[in-house]
């Protein structure tokens, strides 16, 4: 069968990898001048630079970790940013490290029992947004000095209006571990990304098309394939007809220093809004370089236009009401399927991009 794929994203190529493996005739178009969506990594210098922000892989799935080595080597990077409060330094994740430096607290007990003396301002109700989920989670001083100021740089709006599972994201130990995720398997492709999408499209049935937007000959398309996986905003394919989706957008800075070591860690969160960036990524710690140079990348959150880059859908309850009606659609098609952290609406991180594409494949490309 024919088949066509919006977007040569991680969803997009490991679907095309698939198909192609099955027999099928498959294209590729992607709207950008390369492949890997925001995976993409660019040598420069010496240097594999994220061009779309730091992407850490980690997963628990062994099914996950063991498909994504098929394709790049790893290598034991291990997330451990930092915090920059208005010059002084913290520890993430939330940490007995964390603690110690804001408190003096020593012992678990210790830092137990701050949290729950500040949790108390709460009156023991649930929390109901992410302001009320991170005070129970950690307490006030930290939700004041770690997280109110940098989420509401990074998401444009109040705490109190964001959902709580944002924040739920990061773990809370009563342990001296920085390692940022909980997963069993963490790492940096040696190499870079790119290698790897590069891998998948890599069949002579897969034909790539750069520079190609879907939505510049979409009945041409629609008519000319069997099949069609759409890995671009859902909102955008039904042409925004119940309204569109908000996302919210990034702005990268990208700066090649003549130092060997600029900040000495890949991540440092700027949590205060003294700095309109949230982070600076020094790409040179995620991967062994013999670069004199480094290179950082300050990460700028931005508002989302129609036309902007989206980076994150704002899966708050308006958003999911509206989602719930274009997924409706989506649901219809008969020989259209859309997947992604566009065409599914999710904030997912790479693993669960590649879980969903998997369970896609097996169960529907035949
Ligand atoms: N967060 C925070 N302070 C930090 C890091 C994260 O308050 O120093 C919050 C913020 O609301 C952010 C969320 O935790 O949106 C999830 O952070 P994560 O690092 O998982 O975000 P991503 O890397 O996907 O941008």
């Amino acid at each position: 069968m024919k088949y066509l794929i919006v977007g040569a994203g991680l969803f997009g190529a490991i679907s095309a990898d698939f198909a192609a493996k099955q027999g099928h005739e498959v294209t590729v178009i992607d709207k950008r001048n390369h492949i890997a969506g925001n995976i993409y990594t660019e040598k420069e210098g010496n240097i594999n630079v994220h061009k779309y922000g730091a992407h850490i892989f980690h997963t628990s799935n062994k099914k996950v970790w063991e498909f994504i080595n098929q394709y790049a080597e790893f290598n034991r990077y291990t997330n451990s940013p930092i915090a920059n409060y208005k010059g002084e330094i913290y520890n993430l994740p939330f940490n007995m490290n964390t603690f110690n430096k804001l408190w003096g607290v020593v012992t678990p007990k210790e830092a137990q029992e701050k949290i729950e003396s500040q949790r108390n301002i709460l009156k023991g109700k649930e929390p109901h947004n992410l302001e009320e989920q991170a005070i129970s989670l950690v307490g006030t001083d930290i939700y004041t000095k770690l997280i109110k100021e940098y989420t509401e740089k990074q998401w444009g709006r109040k705490c109190t209006e964001l959902p709580a599972f944002i924040i739920r994201r990061l773990p809370v130990r009563f342990t001296y571990d920085n390692n940022y995720f909980n997963d069993l398997y963490q790492g940096i492709p040696v190499g870079g990304y790119t290698q790897i999408v590069a891998k998948m499209l890599d069949h002579k049935n897969v034909t790539v098309k750069l520079n190609e937007n879907f939505f510049s000959k979409k009945e041409e398309y629609l008519n000319k394939f069997d099949k069609i996986i759409y890995t671009g905003m859902i909102d955008q394919f039904y042409d925004y007809k119940f309204g569109n989706l908000e996302y919210r957008s990034l702005k990268f800075e990208t700066e090649v220093i003549d130092e060997e070591n600029f900040q000495g860690n890949a991540v440092v969160n700027y949590t205060s809004h003294d700095q309109t960036f949230t982070r600076i990524i020094e790409h040179k710690h995620f991967e062994e370089t013999n670069s004199k140079k480094t290179i950082i990348t300050r990460e700028y959150p931005a508002d989302w236009n129609v036309g902007d880059e989206p980076y994150y859908p704002v899966n708050d309850e308006k958003n999911s009401i509206l989602f719930k009606k274009y997924k409706q659609l989506a649901d219809e098609e008969i020989n259209i399927y859309f997947g992604g952290r566009l065409g599914q609406y999710k904030y997912y991180d790479m693993d669960k991009v590649i879980e969903a594409a998997l369970d896609f494949c097996e169960n529907t490309i035949k």
